[in-house]
């Protein structure tokens, strides 16, 4: 075909040997001869490939425009005399166009990037070669880059925190999104001029902290603030910004990049729910130091009902009379029971309860405690146990009252919370050094059990594993409360093992000096 396009154009021929010859057919690129009416005078293999033609004499000689360039990108029909190609080797001269398609014998079309040069011959214009390439796969690349550009544009646009690029050293602003004229009320501008612009309306007592974390965020540290913003309006605004380094493959500081948001509301938030949660808790310190304050005076009066409920008990009365005061007698126990619960609880919160550090013989203590509840114990046809396991020295230094009220009160829920079977309160030593022990102590029961869900709330002040409990058994959900705190108190824990059905163990150990 390359002899076609010397015969035709007949002038001094391109080709001036063999191997040049070969040269068109060699190269990806497709290269096509016209005359100036515009039919083809020679095409290259590549030529033919990428219109899916086979053989050249498909083409000779016939109007290119026509056959591969009829039609624009968008449908419409183009006509040859607005060709570009046409219109510049017609004037003489070249173009170069990469945003047009040309079109298949199958009737595909594919976009394509064209060169077009005139043919002299001694000055007269005889012709053009064009040159095109198949850009389909660049058309591609560009558009996934142009989407993930827009995308990244439509995010960085919309989102409501401020995200900032910085080439470091000197500190160069690439990219700061919309969101910054919102939040700072100023414009983006100043920041391409000088990146660290932001800083001269950082609150002054914040601004130099906030500049020295910029300079560290400059160097490569990943940092993150907070800080307070004077916006032109005259109102403030907290900020709280993150910045991470990027480093390229070789590890050297590329860029920084950082997000900041506006974090006014929630801080605002924040501090109206400390500034409920202090107020709560300072009314309820002063109801628990009101409660402590007049412990004396609440019990008093109870112990005068109960005192001399008793006497009148001793005295001559009516079988009636003495069924009545009898009654009197079990609601005021039951009432001072709880007033009893509540002041202690009160004492410990506000934090007047002091442990007492007393001789006492352990042994006798627990003792005492089992035999205060045996009768309740054998009331309901349990038997309750008690074993010392070997090694409990014999006196200890501690508050033996508040050690007896803990074991109580789980002595206590045990055989209320027990039908059937046993109770059984068991002591270990677990360590002895320095003069001290940490004793464990387990009371377990054959009772209803507690649902592992309940078995952290009930030690909770004012809970209970459910909520018929009260109905049923009475009680003030107040006792676990302060076993645990006391148990506290004496430097050690208190947990729980417990199966529905089966029963629970409460387990609790406490730090004692040893006695003398
Ligand atoms: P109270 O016994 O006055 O309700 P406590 O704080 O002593 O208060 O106990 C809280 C709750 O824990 C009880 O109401 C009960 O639901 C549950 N509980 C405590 N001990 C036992 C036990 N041994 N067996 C079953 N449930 C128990």
């Amino acid at each position: 075909m390359i002899e076609r396009l010397s015969r035709r154009v007949s002038t001094k021929p391109y080709i001036e040997s063999s191997e040049l010859r070969r040269l068109p057919d060699s190269t990806g690129e497709a290269i096509y001869g016209i005359v100036m009416m515009g039919n083809c005078t020679l095409c290259n293999s590549a030529c033919l490939r990428l219109l899916g033609y086979s053989d050249p004499v498909e083409l000779i000689g016939k109007h290119m425009h026509k056959i591969m360039h009829h039609t624009r990108p968008d449908g419409t029909p183009y006509p040859s005399d607005e060709c570009r190609i046409y219109l510049a080797f017609r004037g003489g001269e070249g173009s170069h166009v990469d945003d047009e398609v040309v079109w298949r014998a199958d009737g595909t079309s594919f976009p394509v990037e064209y060169w077009s040069y005139p043919i002299r011959d001694q000055n007269v214009l005889i012709g053009a070669v064009v040159t095109f390439v198949d850009i389909t796969e660049r058309k591609r690349a560009e558009h996934a880059l142009q989407q993930s550009a827009e995308m990244f544009r439509q995010l960085m646009e919309n989102i409501r925190e401020i995200f900032f690029l910085v080439a470091p050293d000197p500190p160069k602003m690439v990219y700061v999104s919309p969101a910054y004229e919102e939040v700072a009320g100023r414009p983006r501008l100043e920041l391409y001029d000088r990146a660290d612009a932001w800083i001269d309306s950082v609150y002054p007592q914040d601004r130099c902290h906030v500049r020295s974390v910029f300079e560290q965020a400059m160097q490569g540290v990943t940092t993150a603030m907070e800080y307070r913003f004077s916006r032109p309006d005259g109102s403030v605004r907290w900020i709280h910004a993150r910045s991470f380094p990027v480093q390229d493959s070789q590890g050297n500081l590329r860029r920084i990049v950082g997000i900041a948001e506006d974090i006014t509301d929630r801080k605002r938030t924040l501090e109206e729910m400390d500034a409920a949660k202090a107020a709560a808790e300072a009314a309820n310190r002063a109801k628990s130091e009101f409660l402590a304050n007049k412990s004396h005076e609440i019990r008093t009066p109870m112990n005068g009902i109960i005192g001399m409920t008793e006497l009148l008990l001793d005295t001559e009365l009516t079988p009636e009379h003495a069924e009545y005061l009898q009654m009197v007698k079990s609601s005021a126990d039951s009432l001072l029971t709880i007033i009893n619960d509540i002041l202690d609880f009160s004492e410990i919160e506000s934090g007047k309860l002091q442990l007492d550090a007393t001789t006492f013989d352990l042994r006798k203590r627990l003792e005492d405690v089992i035999k205060g509840l045996a009768i309740k114990a054998r009331s309901k046809g349990l038997e309750l146990l008690l074993t010392v396991h070997p090694g409990i020295p014999a006196s200890m230094v501690g508050d033996p009252t508040r050690l007896s009220q803990v074991l109580t009160n789980l002595v206590g829920n045990a055989l209320k919370f027990t039908d059937r079977g046993e109770v059984v309160v068991e002591v270990r030593k677990e360590v002895e050094s320095d003069n001290f022990a940490t004793l464990h102590f387990s009371v377990g029961d054959t009772g209803i059990g507690i649902p592992l869900e309940k078995q952290q709330m009930i030690f909770d002040e004012f809970s209970q594993a459910d909520s018929s409990t009260t109905r049923r058994f009475g009680g003030t959900g107040l006792g676990l409360a302060i076993s645990k705190r006391l148990v506290g108190m004496m430097g050690g824990q208190i947990w729980l093992e417990s199966e529905v059905g089966r029963g629970s163990t409460f387990h609790f150990t406490v730090s004692l000096e040893l006695g003398p």
